[in-house]
């Protein structure tokens, strides 16, 4: 439907400041309601079972943005992140289908990086380490969205090939001044880089959290400090700009 589009918000690599990747976001416009956030569509779309054709949706429309920036001689440095529901990740066909849609759409895998949620891969942990090491084998990267929020067994976490580690804005909030979220935020950086997970720090608004967030040693940065989510348009324009974290 015409009322679906993706907005991509940029992400922002700490050591160089270079614009790596963004991650592809659902904006739906009803005629009736207007702009609908995600937030309060996605719940109803698992409820009544159109979660999977959505997300179906939305991968193919990244990979399709990706190929489109390629063509137009505009190539999106890093990954594009897409984000994948729990629901798409029971079904069983979820790899093969992936697959496909990246091949349709002309986009390598590896120019797409999957967002599971940590909630999503621990329903049925042993079938989500297949699922994961099913797509990593296909060349996807992975990553876990919203990390530290589900209820995360540490034991299987070494076993998913995952390259990254989001944290979640609701301890990006408290840092610096939250002393839990601080020693959480702490906590999941220590633990990724052993793991050799990059680590990144969703929903970063002010200054003080960045600092923070670098001192601690994150890779990369997304937030509205730097950049909401935009148009396709817009955020071509903003590589072909150079926009670049300010570090000083
Ligand atoms: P998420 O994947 O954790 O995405 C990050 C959310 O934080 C986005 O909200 C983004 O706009 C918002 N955000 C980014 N920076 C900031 C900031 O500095 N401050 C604040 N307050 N918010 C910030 P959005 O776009 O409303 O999406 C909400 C959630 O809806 C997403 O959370 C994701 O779980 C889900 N979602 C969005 N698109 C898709 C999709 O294509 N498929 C699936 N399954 N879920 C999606
Ligand atoms: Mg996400
Ligand atoms: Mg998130």
């Amino acid at each position: 439907p015409e009322e679906l589009t993706l907005f991509y918000q940029p992400l922002f690599e700490l050591r160089s400041g270079r614009l790596l990747g963004a991650e592809a976001l659902m904006r739906w416009t009803d005629p009736e309601w207007g702009s609908v956030s995600p937030a309060d569509f996605i719940p109803i779309a698992e409820e009544r079972g159109l979660i999977v054709s959505l997300g179906e949706w939305a991968l193919a429309a990244a990979c399709g943005q990706v190929r489109q920036w390629e063509t137009d001689g505009r190539p999106m440095p890093g990954r594009v992140a897409v984000n994948v529901s729990a629901r798409q990740l029971e079904d069983d066909g979820f790899v093969d289908t992936a697959i496909r849609i990246a091949r349709e759409n002309g986009a390598a895998p590896a120019r797409i990086e999957l967002e599971l949620t940590e909630s999503g891969m621990m329903r049925d942990p042993d079938r989500a380490v297949e699922i994961t090491q099913a797509l990593a084998a296909a060349g996807f990267s992975l990553s876990i969205d919203d990390f530290g929020t589900g209820y995360s067994s540490l034991a299987y976490l070494k076993k998913f090939p995952i390259a990254t580690l989001k944290i979640d804005r609701s301890f990006v909030i408290g840092v610096p001044g939250d002393e839990n979220d601080c020693a959480i935020a702490q906590a999941i950086v220590t633990m990724g880089k052993q793991l050799h997970h990059e680590i990144v720090a969703e929903g970063v608004e002010n200054r003080a959290q960045m600092d923070f967030l670098r001192m601690l040693g994150c890779d990369q940065l997304q937030g509205y400090l730097f950049s909401p989510p935009v148009t396709a348009d817009e955020l071509a324009r903003m590589i072909s700009e150079g926009r670049r974290l300010s570090l000083d």
